[in-house]
């Protein structure tokens, strides 16, 4: 059977790519939304649902799993077709039908008249440590993302790492846990300076220059050792929960050889967020432009822009501006 081909396939499930899909369907485009993970949200279902964020225009604090909800609600009034756990591996441009394929890593194929790349870190991975024993107790008491904040309630925990997310976890988890300890191993912070006053000022156990060198436990977490890396003196500490913070790898390698230029590890894009390739565009996380800004608040205008340049690529006569949203009957939006 040949495969249908849509107006626009936007790869990358994450705020921007749900925003883009949203707009999509007020263009009234023929559209799929695709994504390697297995639920829909990017970042902030997979890296951090339990957390409040406070830039997003109009909501002065939402966490972030129910503003994926939102916007997730609203991606999905126009019904598109969604595929998940589908990891796109391939690009290509068909010039004789002037169409574009894209393959799954699962040997499925796409054909759609436009493609929004709104890959965010592309396919993330945590950075690990390569300490035998955290490998072991991966998931009995090792983290890398929090999903379930609950099950730190009373319990000594150990945050490891020096960026907003090490920081931002300490402050979200005061309270709620007995004890925490954050180690860094140097004295210089990455995290927000508004972040740091907050944990100085908070009952989180801060140790500076030290670094993580033992996990006990064989079933489960059951302590660590630490050690000062100025003069390698060692500290046991009881604990039963260790958040390793220490980044994510950005696992671009899929797009080598699709022909994307990129830029600083992101791929380059014009005013109109289009790429070098006929017909693709991208948006959110994954872009390089004078002055971007990693954030969802700017990917959500981007992705308008992505969306209403793939209009005019199909169809050069229709307007540019889609006109005011207000002016529109949205199809189904569930009242919550
Ligand atoms: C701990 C933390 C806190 C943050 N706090 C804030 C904040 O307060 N305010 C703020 O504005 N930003 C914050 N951010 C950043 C924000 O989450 C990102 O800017 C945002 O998620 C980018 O959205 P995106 O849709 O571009 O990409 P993502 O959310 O990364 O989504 C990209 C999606 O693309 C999918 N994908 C990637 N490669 C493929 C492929 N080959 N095939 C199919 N699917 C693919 C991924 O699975 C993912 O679902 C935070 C980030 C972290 C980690």
């Amino acid at each position: 059977m040949k495969d249908e081909t849509f107006d626009i396939t936007i790869v990358g499930a994450g705020p921007v790519g749900l925003y883009a899909t949203y707009y999509a369907g007020l263009r009234d485009m023929k559209t799929k939304l695709i994504d390697a993970l297995p639920q829909l949200g990017g970042q902030l279902t997979a890296l951090y649902p339990e957390k409040y964020i406070y830039d997003v225009a109009g909501f002065p604090k939402i966490l972030a799993k129910d503003l994926a909800e939102n916007l997730i609600n609203q991606a999905l009034q126009y019904e598109p077709t969604v595929c998940l756990n589908e990891k796109i591996v391939k690009l290509e441009y068909l010039e004789s039908e002037k169409i574009l394929k894209l393959t799954s890593e699962n040997g499925n194929t796409h054909l759609s008249k436009t493609v929004v790349l709104t890959l965010g870190i592309g396919a993330f991975v945590p950075r690990k440590l390569d300490i035998p024993d955290v490998h072991k107790l991966e998931g009995k008491g090792i983290h890398y993302i929090v999903r379930d904040k609950s099950i730190f309630k009373g319990k000594n925990i150990l945050i490891v790492g020096g960026g907003d997310s090490a920081v931002d976890w300490a402050l979200n988890l005061e309270g709620l846990a007995k004890h925490i300890t954050l180690i860094h191993r140097r004295d210089v912070f990455k995290a927000h300076e508004d972040s740091l006053k907050k944990l100085f000022n908070s009952t989180v156990e801060v140790r500076t220059f030290y670094e993580l060198k033992r996990v006990h436990g064989d079933e489960h977490v059951e302590g660590a050792t630490i050690f000062d890396n100025r003069n390698g003196a060692e500290t046991y500490l009881d604990v039963q929960h260790i958040i390793l913070s220490l980044g994510f790898l950005a696992n671009l390698e899929f797009i080598q050889g699709w022909g994307i230029e990129l830029e600083k590890n992101a791929i380059k894009v014009n005013s109109k967020m289009e790429t070098n390739i006929p017909g693709v565009y991208a948006a959110g996380d994954i872009v390089s432009y004078l002055g971007k800004l990693k954030l969802i608040s700017t990917g959500f205008g981007e992705a308008a822009i992505a969306v209403n340049s793939t209009k005019n690529y199909i169809d050069p006569s229709s307007k540019f501006f889609p006109g005011h949203s207000s002016d529109f009957v949205p199809k189904k939006i569930k009242s919550g």
